[in-house]
């Protein structure tokens, strides 16, 4: 085995995904010399947000106002607050970042990426809407920005200025290098240590070969940990999983690679760190099992829009105002009282191509491939093409023309005859005819109704409201969807200069925090719940923050 110590960089940071990315083109431009340790191999360079959507939160941006949305800071506030629910004493840091990160939102951060080449789809996203008053969770309006090029198009300046500067000598980046302890020394962290592991050519995102072939140890004034979340890693989601939700899932889909496996929040503790908040977490209700898996369990969000009808697993349709893409925790909540795990949508032809998006870069080649005509494609008749390669080879679709048909294999595919042909037929049947007026007392219309009086959602995201059983609109789909593990919320506790901070309070010397594993900053800037399209700008914001406080340390000793 090799082993080697060296004290060569002003900086080391640990993980090369976005948050840790950011930091280190912030630092090497402040012409620091910086050490970038990842454990996964080359390929998989940029971690989670390779593989995202590129959803940006922004608030009162251009594309907003082009699309007639009025949005301000003070209502994007009363959102933030509303969602968080900011209610425990070591939340003081946590709200701290939240109002400079919604500052950030609606101040420079379009202007900053726009600067670095990051360009945005026209149409705004309606993500979380809420259905509650509106001091409650969601947001108000339109605020999901679909970064041109999806999530490589948010990381690409980031990897451009930091291979640069690589290429002079400023960032060395190591890859299969994974820190298992920070060096502490008179109580300040002044390096890492770890093992080096074996050569790995498994393509992106595949879990890679944790046989170890060496060790190292690194030294220098400042360590960034950039090491992500815990969603790859089930036994910590399940260890972590917090009463409100109910029980911890027996089974879940992952929407993360097995690299985000939370490993280095042990390590911080253990180094003095303060961790908080690690009941938070952000799991979705709308997985399918991808047909194509590149890494374990590996799972696809639907993102979708508000039509489909939802079931739980016996047929009841979920209450007020669980409908799709309104509430992710509260439908959580919900689901997990049923005594079921898995829910359905049963939906037509004319809601799928519609409104069926899929979360994740490879699911929007159109998008990520930054081609205008595919784009263009959406607003014709047909599913995308991803989602018609889920309706023909998905586990979880189901295509009928008639209703008793369909029920008849929603319970063949579970293996057990759940739902009660009346139940789902009565549920059905009761939704059609709220649709003879253009006025309803049943909220999930009236909701779709009003979301097409938003342009982008009239354009592009809601289907013109039908019968279900409308046999212009069919067949019918049923789709049974899994709780999918994504985000952390809370993590490593860090003050506004993303010092990391002890169980005293003080910051740890030389122990800096970004990203995911800070719960995006402060340990956990967004309370219990999120906006949407906040993590990828809380790696920016964190890491440019952590960037910039390490590189004064070095100036000012
Ligand atoms: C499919 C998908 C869709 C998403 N869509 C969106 C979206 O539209 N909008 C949005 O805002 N967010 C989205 N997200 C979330 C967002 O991408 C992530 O929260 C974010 O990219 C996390 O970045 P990070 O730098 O904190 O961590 P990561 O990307 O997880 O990077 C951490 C890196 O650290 C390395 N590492 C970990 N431990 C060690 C160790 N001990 N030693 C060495 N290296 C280590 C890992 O290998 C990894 O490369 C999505 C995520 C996924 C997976």
């Amino acid at each position: 085995m090799n082993s080697s110590i060296t004290t060569e960089a002003d900086a080391i940071i640990v993980g090369a995904g976005l948050a840790g990315l950011v930091a280190a083109a912030e630092l090497a431009d402040a012409g620091r010399r910086v050490i970038v340790l990842d454990q996964e191999p080359a390929q998989s360079f940029g971690g989670q947000a390779f593989w995202s959507f590129g959803g940006l939160f922004l608030v009162n941006s251009p594309e907003q106002r082009r699309m007639r949305i009025r949005d301000s800071r003070e209502l994007a506030w009363q959102d933030w607050v509303g969602t968080a629910g900011f209610d425990r004493a070591e939340d003081d840091w946590p709200r701290r970042w939240a109002e400079a990160y919604v500052d950030f939102a609606a101040g420079e951060k379009r202007a900053w990426l726009h600067e670095r080449g990051v360009r945005f789809f026209p149409v705004v996203g309606w993500a979380e809407r809420g259905g509650y008053l509106a001091t409650g969770p969601g947001n108000s309006v339109p605020r999901f920005h679909v970064t041109w090029g999806t999530g490589p198009g948010v990381l690409e300046p980031f990897m451009r200025r930091v291979r640069g500067a690589a290429d002079v000598g400023l960032v060395s980046l190591r890859f299969r290098h994974r820190v298992s302890e920070l060096v502490v020394e008179n109580g300040a962290v002044t390096g890492a240590r770890g093992e080096i592991l074996a050569p790995s050519d498994v393509p992106r995102g595949v879990e890679s070969t944790r046989e170890v072939v060496g060790s190292f140890e690194l030294r220098a004034p400042a360590v960034i940990v950039a090491s992500g979340g815990i969603g790859g890693n089930h036994a910590l989601v399940r260890a972590n999983w917090p009463a409100r939700l109910g029980e911890p899932p027996k089974h879940m889909l992952s929407g993360v690679p097995a690299h985000v496996d939370g490993r280095m929040l042990a390590i911080s503790r253990a180094a003095g760190a303060s961790t908080v908040n690690e009941d938070r977490m952000w799991h979705y209700t709308e997985g399918i099992a991808n047909h194509s898996p590149v890494w374990p369990m590996h799972g696809i969000r639907i993102l979708p829009g508000p039509s489909s009808l939802w079931l739980d697993a016996l047929g009841n349709r979920l209450p007020v105002p669980l409908f799709p893409g309104f509430d992710t925790l509260g439908t959580l909540a919900h689901i997990m009282r049923t005594g079921y795990e898995h829910t359905w949508f049963i939906l037509t032809r004319k809601i799928i191509e519609k409104e069926f998006a899929l979360s994740g870069s490879e699911q929007n080649p159109d998008l990520t491939g930054k081609s205008l005509r595919g784009v263009l494609g959406r607003v014709g008749r047909g599913a995308p093409p991803p989602v018609q390669a889920f309706m023909d080879r998905g586990a979880d679709f189901l295509v009928e023309r008639e209703l008793p048909a369909l029920i008849r294999r929603m319970n063949a595919l579970t293996g057990e005859p759940l739902l009660a042909p009346r139940t789902v037929e009565r549920e059905v049947r009761a939704r059609d005819r709220e649709m003879e007026n253009p006025f309803t007392k049943d909220l999930q219309v009236t909701a779709l109704r009003g979301a097409r009086t938003y342009l982008g959602d009239k354009l592009i995201r809601v289907a013109t409201p039908h019968r279900l059983l409308d046999p212009d609109a069919g067949p019918l789909i049923a789709v049974r969807l899994h709780i999918l593990t994504r985000k952390s919320l809370g993590g490593l506790q860090t003050d506004l200069q993303s010092r990391v901070l002890g169980m005293d309070g003080a910051p740890v010397p030389g122990l800096y925090a970004a990203g995911e594993v800070a719960g995006f900053g402060g340990g956990g800037m967004h309370g219990y719940r999120s906006l949407e399209g906040t993590f990828l700008g809380g790696c920016i914001f964190s890491g440019r923050s952590a960037g910039r406080a390490v590189g004064q340390l070095l100036v000012h000793g």
